[in-house]
């Protein structure tokens, strides 16, 4: 059995408890205008030109985006950090993309690492068919779950999918009492509406069972990669959302009895 990836972090710090691994699954049902993995979102292996210069000359080379990898070449990789996870409390993090578009292969894998004694946690937009959701929840140990915009019309409109199974499968996981941390992806004139955050307070408040939500403020760094890539960047020009701004969505946050976080 094989995934197509895009890229293995080492001592990743953002991702979950503890050092982690991050394993960046290719592929993404969604496309928010924001996303700042834009060689994630296509699940094929691409290519882009790479340009090299030299005493005015250019070299062009093509390079892949993606790569297929085995399940006992993923696990071997994830194993050789494991003396790190276990002096930490971390693990492997499985992201994207979204993992969930690999399901069989991200249920394998994790399985494996449960056996282990590797703790898993899965980063999800949580866009997926339910029964693949509730299978994968039975032996991960931990969710990152994206909540955007509670909005159906507005999620439709910035990340071209519905939100309302996003919404079904997280009501799922709190039911359940399963272990989430919500990750609010706060990005200028769009999720910072105030009818966006009314919505958003509005549904965490209704949550029984998850008590974690991280900020994740917008930043530019991915500019560059929609011009080496030739992707449109849709938020060409946005500025970055100032800090007494987030300061106070995290008070709001915090108000309702959650613990946050900025920045994962
Ligand atoms: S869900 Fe994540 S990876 Fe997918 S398009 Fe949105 S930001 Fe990008």
């Amino acid at each position: 059995m094989e995934a197509t990836i895009f890229d293995i972090k080492h001592f990743a710090v953002h991702d979950g408890p503890g050092i982690r691994q991050t394993v960046f699954f290719k592929g993404c049902p969604l496309k928010c205008w924001w996303c700042h993995n834009p060689e994630s979102q296509s699940k094929n292996i691409e290519s882009f030109t790479r340009i090299n210069r030299l005493d005015g000359k250019e070299f062009k080379k093509e390079s892949p985006i993606g790569y297929s990898i085995t399940i006992d070449d993923l696990f071997k990789t994830i194993q050789g950090d494991k003396i790190f996870f276990e002096e930490s409390g971390g693990g492997v993090t499985f992201s994207g993309g979204e993992p969930l578009m690999q399901a069989d292969f991200l249920y394998e894998i994790t399985k494996l690492c449960k056996e282990n004694g590797i703790h898993t946690c899965i980063d999800t937009s949580g866009f997926a068919p339910e029964e693949t959701l509730q299978k994968i929840a039975k032996i991960a140990d931990c969710f990152l779950y994206d909540l955007k915009i509670v909005d159906n019309y507005l999620h439709y409109n910035y990340t071209n999918t519905p939100v309302f199974d996003i919404i079904s499968n997280l009501n799922w996981l709190d039911q359940n009492n399963k272990n989430v941390i919500l990750r609010f992806p706060l990005i200028p004139g769009i999720t910072d509406s105030r009818q966006n955050l009314s919505e958003v307070k509005l549904f965490i408040k209704s949550l029984k069972n998850i008590h974690q939500i991280d900020i994740l403020p917008y930043h530019d760094i991915a500019n560059s990669k929609y011009n080496r890539f030739n992707k449109e960047n849709l938020m060409k020009g946005s500025g970055l959302i100032p800090e007494e701004q987030i300061s106070h969505i995290k008070s709001e946050f915090e108000s309702l009895g959650f613990k946050v976080g900025i920045g994962g």
